[in-house]
């Protein structure tokens, strides 16, 4: 619970910087570089590890952890690694990347490129979960990031990541329910979900997904004592999602305050 409190300040105080960085003198910073599937977030720490700065933006250049349009990427990242260095007034040089649990054999290499073309040291690539534990300090539990094209769930044990899944449904799933319930386009859909007003009404229309998504949970937590699920990810954004998982999974469920940062700081922290 304590340790909820101290994410949830932290990630506050990034939330902050993201609106106003904060320009100071300061040895080092540490960037963290997040390649999601519907959204690139990179976050900067000072020498103290203390959010100064942040920026994000909604692109198509990753999916689960595959970079699709590698140059698109490239660009992303260095527009937004440049964006902020005129901001802070300081060349941003140290970058930390994180990819989904599974997918290092597969990506890691195209993820590694792509920060480093976009002009930056790489010091670390580690998995999703462990990036975002960075934060959450989870002993014993499962860390659930429900992204764009997946979720994936990593079970911890005395600190330690013990087993990790990652399954194709996501946010970009509950996209699609409400593009064909409204009859909207996926565009549409996608900014009518991620505006918080909306959440109480899509609750009912998105309630199979959340479902389907526990059951997922239950599937891959299935002879493991976990006793608490921690929500991260964009989609767990979504109002009261944690109600329904807690209420399917009959696992109590957690959230911090903005679930999408973890990751991204997580990975900073590990820079
Ligand atoms: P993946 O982890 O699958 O590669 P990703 O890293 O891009 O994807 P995140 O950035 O954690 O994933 O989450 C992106 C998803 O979160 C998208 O489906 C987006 O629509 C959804 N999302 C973002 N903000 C909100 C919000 N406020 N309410 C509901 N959903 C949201």
């Amino acid at each position: 619970r304590q340790s909820m409190e101290v994410c949830n300040q932290f990630v506050a105080d990034f939330e902050k910087v993201i609106k106003k960085p904060k320009k100071h003198l300061s040895k080092t910073y540490y960037t963290g570089v997040d390649l999601g599937t519907a959204c690139v977030v990179l976050a900067i720490l000072d020498e103290n590890y203390q959010p100064v700065a942040g920026a994000y933006r909604y692109a198509d250049v990753v999916r689960d952890g595959m970079v699709v349009d590698y140059i698109g990427a490239v660009e992303l990242v260095r527009e937004l690694k440049e964006e902020l260095e005129q901001k802070l007034g300081t060349e941003l040089i140290y970058a930390a990347a994180s990819l989904p649990p599974g997918t290092d054999e597969l990506d890691g290499g195209a993820i590694k490129n792509v920060v480093q073309s976009a002009g930056f040291e790489l010091t670390n690539l580690l998995d999703e979960p462990t990036a975002a534990n960075q934060l959450l300090n989870v002993t014993d539990g499962a860390v659930v990031d429900i992204g764009g094209g997946t979720t994936g769930i990593s079970i911890l044990e005395n600190g330690q990541v013990i087993k990790v899944a990652d399954e194709a449904t996501g946010g970009t799933h509950l996209s699609l329910v409400i593009a064909g319930a409204y009859k909207f386009s996926f565009e549409a859909a996608e900014k009518y979900k991620r505006n918080q007003k909306n959440h109480d009404e899509l609750l009912t229309v998105l309630k199979p997904v959340i479902e389907k998504i526990s059951s997922i949970i239950i599937q891959q937590t299935q002879g493991y004592n976990v006793e608490g699920i921690y929500l991260v990810g964009g989609t767990a954004c979504l109002k009261n999602i944690e109600t329904i998982i807690e209420k399917v999974t009959g696992i109590p469920t957690y959230k911090p305050t903005n679930p999408m940062f973890v990751t991204p700081l997580g990975i900073a922290l590990s820079c």
